[in-house]
């Protein structure tokens, strides 16, 4: 069984459609939140989403800022303009979509949250201290999460109640032993200075886990992004990855 795990997709539909086709026969897709905000397609993305197999998708902070549950002063100036832009252009259903969404998943083995588990739509797991707050707020094995837009894994070691912190390279494969906290990185505005599109491939039976990385159009999405009259940052941050 293989489970695509994606987050932070950010309304780019162009790089969007580059991860769902390179992965074709995966038996089921999970999506961390953060569908809209940023990028020029939060129409398109929705609707793109409900089409995936057997999927789970949870509510991100932009999505809850876009619904109005999450209080807008909360978001920079640039992102708070993507955030209004976003709720004029949304049609009925996809806003009820979004409306729809959850915070967290879980299974027998995995927590699902968009920020962190322990507050699900706000807290960046960007260091090693604040995952090992994280650890005593969930009770599976693995916690996967988004919103730093970093392929970032938090290992636990229970004896020395250590976390070890490993920014994790494309195809590198994580064997899921022992605790965790793991992120796919960000679909549609990767943050480590690499401009490709970024994912996860869950193998629930072997227990491993291996990001991946393609590259997709760019050019197009910056012209959406200008041609609607998005912040020119949110063009230019995506050739660069960040
Ligand atoms: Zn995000």
């Amino acid at each position: 069984m293989r489970i695509l795990v994606i987050s932070d997709v950010h309304a780019n539909f162009t790089a969007l459609e580059a991860v769902i086709a390179a992965n074709a026969m995966v038996d089921a897709v999970w999506c961390l939140g953060d569908l809209v905000g940023y990028g020029p397609d939060p129409n398109e993305c929705i609707e793109r989403i409900q089409s995936l197999p057997n999927l789970t998708c949870l509510l991100g902070n932009h999505d809850a800022a876009v619904i109005g549950a999450l209080d807008l002063e909360k978001f920079n100036h640039d992102a708070s303009l993507s955030i209004h832009w976003t709720q004029s252009v949304l049609t009925s259903a996809n806003l009820a979509y979004l409306k729809s969404l959850p915070e967290k998943g879980t299974s027998s083995v995995f927590t699902l949250a968009h920020a962190s588990p322990r507050s699900p739509i706000w807290e960046y797991v960007l260091d090693p201290y604040t995952a090992l707050l994280n650890f005593s707020s969930f009770q599976t094995q693995i916690a996967l999460v988004g919103h730093t837009h970093l392929p970032l894994s938090f290992s636990l070691d229970e004896a020395s109640n250590q976390v070890k912190r490993e920014l994790i390279k494309a195809d590198d494969q994580v064997k899921l032993t022992g605790r965790k906290i793991l992120n796919p990185g960000s679909v549609g505005q990767p943050r480590d200075h690499n401009p490709k599109a970024s994912f996860a491939i869950l193998d629930p039976e072997n227990m491993t886990w291996r990001i991946r990385r393609i590259e997709y159009d760019i050019a197009p999405v910056q012209n959406r992004i200008l041609a609607a009259g998005l912040p020119e940052k949110h063009a230019q941050r995506l050739a660069d990855g960040w």
